[in-house]
């Protein structure tokens, strides 16, 4: 029998008869530049500032979810948003905030931080939408570690981090509830340490546009996951 495949949307194919259902509104998810100019954060161990890596890893996780259609509003990538609300007060009508950060260690820990490396995700029980703040982080954890990362864990550490509970400890999601990002959005919201830049290796690593890229898709198709889940 002769079939007819028409295109449809994010590449696939789909024959003629077959009862297509896609969502009437398009995605819409905030994706946060860590930082502004003035405060950039961390200071990486060759000396960079940790807003420059959040900015390069924000556009490339814009890219990676407009590769499957969902529409990103950049937050902050000017560098010049220093109240922190005023970051999810202007994201409100996505679905999901998710703020890009590259990760530090203790100041006393600072002389030894060539120990310290992974990714680590946050989220607060006092964001509107706990549940899927969850699903989010457990799923982008879940798909860094597929890619070959592995979480930091030091942040539970009450001498080694802040002793901030795991929400999800094989994904490397903590709760850390006075986030504000988190706790001032009207959307789910989850924050990223993509790694530990005061660490030299690390360092390295994260400024390697191929490991972007990988750390990228990794939290594309982790956030594509939990959208497509119906969650508070
Ligand atoms: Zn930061």
């Amino acid at each position: 029998m002769k079939q007819t495949w028409i295109p449809a949307f994010a590449g696939m194919t789909v024959s003629l008869g077959m009862t297509m259902v896609f969502s009437a509104v398009a995605k819409e998810v905030a994706v946060d530049v860590g930082h502004y100019a003035a405060e950039p954060g961390v200071i990486s161990a060759s000396g960079v500032p940790e807003f420059e890596f959040n900015l390069a890893l924000a556009a490339e996780v814009k890219t990676e979810l407009e590769k499957d259609r969902i529409v990103v509003r950049l937050i902050g990538e000017r560098g010049d948003y220093a109240v922190l609300h005023h970051r999810t007060r202007d994201a409100r009508g996505a679905e999901l905030f998710v703020s890009i950060h590259h990760d530090s260690v203790r100041e006393r820990l600072l002389p030894q931080a060539d120990r310290f490396a992974g990714f680590s995700l946050f989220i607060s029980r006092l964001n509107p939408f706990p549940g899927k703040s969850l699903a989010c982080a457990s799923s982008i954890g879940a798909r860094l570690k597929e890619g070959g990362f592995v979480p930091s864990r030091y942040h539970a550490d009450p001498v080694l981090g802040e002793a901030r509970p795991f929400a999800d400890e094989a994904n490397g999601v903590h709760y850390y509830d006075n986030l504000a990002v988190a706790r001032s959005a009207a959307m789910a919201s989850v924050l990223v340490e993509a790694g530990v830049i005061v660490n030299r290796e690390e360092e390295r690593r994260m400024r390697d546009p191929q490991v972007r890229r990988r750390i990228a898709a990794a939290v594309a198709a982790g956030v594509r996951e939990c959208l497509a889940k119906e969650l508070r």
